[in-house]
């Protein structure tokens, strides 16, 4: 199985003593540092823009995985590279040109991901799949931390993970929302492979290291794959 890349997403972390916060996921050995960006439009909270990204930036060496729930996304890409991005993920719904944002963030030096809500069919990603270095399955409704999470989306992991084995993509298989130690291991075993969570991390009663282990653990606990009646 793929190694499991965890991605604590920063709109949770204490912002009054960031760099502790961020400094203690990576010594935790988180792999990505995970950023919600929210425009109160596309999805009803706002968070931060480029300029936040540009203090994460001096905070980390990690990766940063910037998830844009914004309208007219293509209008701030460079703005993110340029404060630091690494990771630059759209919305399907936000993008009537998409094929033409994924070959933009691309030429950005970013990794280009491709997302979409629970209620968005996972075969709208079929046409863009070849550019997609990341695709984003979401388990909650976006908008805001701590939400239930979406049990159905299991199931669009898996169909997501089929049609990525169908193309021969390597893309990373993100999941988003709700992510805990209960609920992991059936999220890879249906073929994720990386895991944004922040509540389970920045709440956990016995700090980040603690909650990252939590998920860590979690995600080895793979269930049996279900033997389909014929
Ligand atoms: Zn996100």
């Amino acid at each position: 199985m793929d190694p499991v890349i965890i991605a604590p997403s920063i709109v949770s972390a204490d912002h009054l003593c960031l760099r502790d916060q961020i400094q203690s996921c990576q010594e935790a050995g988180a792999d990505w540092i995970h950023v919600d960006v929210m425009d109160g439009h596309f999805v009803p909270n706002l968070t931060m823009g480029p300029f936040m990204v540009r203090t994460y930036r001096r905070a980390t060496t990690l990766p940063l995985d910037v998830h844009l729930m914004i309208e007219q996304p293509e209008r701030y890409l460079e703005a993110f590279a340029e404060a630091g991005a690494s990771h630059l993920t759209v919305h399907v719904e936000t993008c009537p040109h998409l094929y033409r944002t994924l070959q933009h963030i691309k030429s950005l030096g970013c990794v280009a991901g491709v997302t979409l809500n629970p209620g968005t069919p996972v075969s709208s990603l079929e046409a863009v799949l070849h550019l997609a270095d990341l695709v984003l399955i979401m388990s909650v409704n976006p908008g805001f931390s701590n939400q239930e999470f979406l049990p159905e989306a299991v199931e669009r992991v898996r169909q997501a993970r089929h049609l990525l084995d169908g193309e021969g993509s390597k893309a990373y298989l993100e999941v988003d929302g709700g992510v805990s130690p209960e609920n992991v291991g059936a999220l890879r075993g249906a073929g994720a492979n990386a895991f944004v969570s922040a509540h389970s991390i920045f709440s956990d009663a016995n700090g980040i290291a603690d909650g990252i282990a939590g998920l860590r653990a979690g995600a080895d606990r793979v269930p049996p794959a279900k033997v389909r009646r014929v």
